[in-house]
This record gives C-alpha cells, structure tokens and sequence, in this order.
C-alpha cells in the first residue's frame, strides 16, 4: 500500500498524490518516509523534497514548514513550496539580485531587516539551484501543454 502525500503551501495545494517514499528535509537531516511509518511531527528546513511513486519522482523546493506523518498519510505544510518543473528561473535570478543588493545597502544595525532578505535570498538560491540540479525531467509539465493538447 502507498502512502498518501499532500503537499501544501501557504497560497495553495502543491501536490497531492501517492508515494512509495517521500524524501523530507527535516531540521536534523534528511528523512525517508516509507508507508507504515509511526506518527511523527516534525520542522523542516529549507530544502530538496522528493516523492517517489512506481519509478518516479516529482522534486519540490520547500522553504521550511512542517511535515505530519500517520501510518497512510504525509502532510506537508510549507511556507513555500513548488515543484522544480514549476520554478521561473528568471524570476528567482532577480530576487536574488535585488536581495544581494538590499543587503548591500541596508543599515547594519537594521537587524529584522537583514534576516527578512537573507530569508528571500536563501528562497531565491534554494529555488536557483533546484531548477538547475533537477529541472526539465518533465518537459511537457514544465513548458505547459504538449504539442497535440494545443489543438
Ligand atoms: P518574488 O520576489 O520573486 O515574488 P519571493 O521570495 O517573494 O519571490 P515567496 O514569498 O518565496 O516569493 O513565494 C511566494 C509565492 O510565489 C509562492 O507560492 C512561491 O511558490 C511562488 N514563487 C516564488 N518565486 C518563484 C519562482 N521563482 N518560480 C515559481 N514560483 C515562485
């Protein structure tokens, strides 16, 4: 039997679908998650998720959040998520350069500040770096309709 994953974010359902295993951030590491598994809250952290289903894998960025395990459902909930297939690259190039140049500019004694860019620059690098290291696996996904559903 698989387990259920549903991954939410703050704005909308990210994915929902079955797994063989789902492969989290957690706080202390990475944690694989098989069906069956004991109840478990945990934090997550800024990271790589993966769930595989019957030889597949979908990857998703997640910009921390928590995860609820039961026996035959894993929930994620994450103040950001999307799948690597979905990431704009441009838009996250330019996040991160207005970010690094915030930073450069921002008082140092301006402290909240600091912390609330360097959040949306660990979003941008996070999200930058998932594009490239697993993007475009699912071409048809990632640039919309197919050929033949353009009809
Ligand atoms: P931006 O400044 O480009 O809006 P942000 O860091 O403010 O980026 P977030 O607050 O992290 O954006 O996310 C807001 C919503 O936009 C979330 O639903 C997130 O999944 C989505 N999102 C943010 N950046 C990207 C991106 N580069 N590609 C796809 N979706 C994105």
């Amino acid at each position: 039997m698989p387990i259920r994953c549903e991954i939410v974010s703050q704005d909308r359902l990210v994915y929902s679908g079955n797994a063989d295993i789902v492969i989290v951030p957690g706080i202390t590491g990475e944690m694989g998650i098989l069906p069956n598994h004991a109840p478990l809250l945990s934090t997550m952290k800024y990271g790589v998720l993966k769930v595989r289903y019957q030889g597949q894998e979908e990857v998703f960025t997640v910009a921390g959040g928590v995860v609820e395990v039961l026996p035959d459902a894993i929930t994620i909930l994450a103040d950001a998520a999307e799948n690597v297939d979905e990431i704009n690259v441009a838009r996250a190039q330019e996040a991160k350069e207005r970010a690094e140049k915030l930073l450069r500019e921002i008082p140092p004694e301006d402290a909240d500040t600091y912390l609330k860019i360097e959040t949306t620059l660990r979003r941008s690098n996070l999200r930058l770096e998932a594009a490239k290291r697993y993007g475009g696996r699912h071409p048809i996904r990632s640039h919309g309709l197919s050929e033949g559903e353009k009809e």
